[in-house]
């Protein structure tokens, strides 16, 4: 399998190579150079979320070295449960759970599994590797804590000053060791412009190997694809129907993993999109007029992006407009909407939404009945609500336990430098 540019596929490269320049060196991101074909068959007698990712994978390693090393990947990086949890309801709905891991929102997967997949790539000890990811709030944490310690890399986290919520802050400071915190004086986007600028500049790529943990990174869409195809084989196999998905978007990756599920073959019928008031995509689906505009803080401020950069793999996969239209749909939930629906919601489930979640229930409840009846579908919960408590606990009126992974982070010392938005000031501080 090579892996192509989305704007030159005269640009290829192997799974390896991809994996550890995350971005390709025309700017373009890497795609499969061609989809493998499964079905739900091809599945039969994988029934964990690891045996599944294996067999999804499988074609998406053949020829590169890391091939043989995929088993020891997944099951390093996949060490913690995905539950898909009945909704309750009178109609078939389910709640995918994928904040159980370190950082207790769904960043952990990718972040995991890249930093899995880097660790068992050979690489010359001169040049020491540096990780640069840009946040809106749970990336950097993850994949801080997936590299943590690990030898021969640093990992160098942006976000965007006092747009995170305090305990996705305390999540991207909390490390020290080869792990740099820089507090940026900007928004998320000024962040990935950031690192999109430092990959540009010649004189840091010469003195260092630079990679990209963002959701730009191929090697983090392959694993979040395979809990799709997970949870989609679960509920065929419950239901011997396609799930339809709702997955709270921000800069796509989610979203773009389940894409590329269903392109598989996996039993995926709709997928609905649910934003918060960033309306970039939304307005595009509507319009056919693609306009990227500056980010909007929100409750829900991991989906805080206003020029998403996978948007770029969905138009490569779906090029004219009426196409991508058919292949999404979206929703646009306002701040009081998830307020309203983390108090409505609160009632009739064992713990409450986190504001990100709460745009999926939201989105649910406005499907019609028929539409809620015509297949089984998933909510896809991002993130666990105790990382968002000043949102959360006002509108329940209770606390939220805090998971003892994500309490033991907040006991951490912080370890963070602020710095202006522009590539002098990142020099200056990976020197
Ligand atoms: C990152 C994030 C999102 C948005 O995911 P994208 O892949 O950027 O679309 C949603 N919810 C939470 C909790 C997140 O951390």
């Amino acid at each position: 399998m090579r892996y192509l540019s989305t704007r030159d596929a005269g640009q290829s490269a192997t799974l390896s190579e991809a994996l550890a320049r995350g971005l390709a060196p025309d700017g373009g991101l890497y795609v499969p150079s061609a989809f493998p074909a499964l079905a739900a068959r091809d599945f039969d007698g994988a029934t964990t979320l690891p045996e599944v990712a294996v067999r999804f994978l499988t074609p998406f390693f053949v020829g590169d070295a890391l091939a043989p090393a995929l088993g020891a990947i997944v099951g390093e990086a996949f060490d913690f449960p995905v539950p898909l949890v009945a909704l309750g309801t009178a109609e078939d709905a389910a709640v995918l759970e994928l904040f159980h891991g370190p950082t207790a929102a769904f960043k952990d997967f990718g972040a995991r599994f890249l930093a899995a997949a880097l660790a068992r790539l050979p690489r010359a000890a001169s040049r020491p590797l540096s990780i640069l990811v840009a946040t809106s709030g749970d990336t950097g944490g993850a994949v801080a804590a997936a590299f943590h310690g690990r030898p021969g890399v640093e990992v160098v986290v942006l976000y965007p000053k006092g747009l995170v919520s305090p305990r996705q802050e305390q999540q991207l400071t909390c490390w020290g060791g080869n792990v740099r915190s820089l507090a940026v004086q900007g928004t998320f986007d000024d962040c990935q412009a950031l690192v999109k600028a430092a990959f540009a500049d010649t004189g840091l790529a010469a003195e260092r190997v630079l990679s990209s943990a963002n959701s730009i990174n191929v090697g983090r869409l392959l694993p979040q694809a395979s809990y799709y195809a997970y949870a989609s084989l679960a509920t065929f196999r419950r239901t011997g129907r396609a799930a339809n998905f709702i997955v709270p978007s921000g800069n796509l990756g989610n979203v773009l993993a389940a894409v590329w599920a269903r392109r598989v073959g996996l039993p995926i019928g709709e997928l609905v999109l649910a934003f918060n008031e960033n309306r970039t995509v939304p307005d595009y689906l509507a319009t056919g007029e693609w306009r990227p505009r500056p980010s909007r803080p929100t409750l829900a401020s991991a989906m805080d992006v206003g020029n998403p950069s996978n948007m770029e793999r969905l138009r490569h996969l779906y090029p004219e407009w009426p196409a991508l239209k058919g292949a999404v749909a979206a929703t646009v939930v306002s701040d009081e909407a998830i307020r309203a629906r983390i108090r409505t919601d609160r009632a009739s489930l064992k713990q409450p939404w986190c504001p990100h979640t709460a745009t999926a229930a939201e989105a649910y409840a406005r499907l019609t009945p028929a539409a809620r009846a015509a297949a089984p579908w998933v909510l896809v919960s991002t993130a666990h609500p105790a990382k968002f408590p000043e949102t959360v606990e006002p509108l329940i009126g209770a606390s939220v336990p805090v998971p003892p992974a994500l309490a033991r982070l907040l006991e951490l010392p912080k370890h963070v430098r602020e710095i202006p938005a522009t590539l002098a000031a990142l020099k200056d501080a990976l020197a």
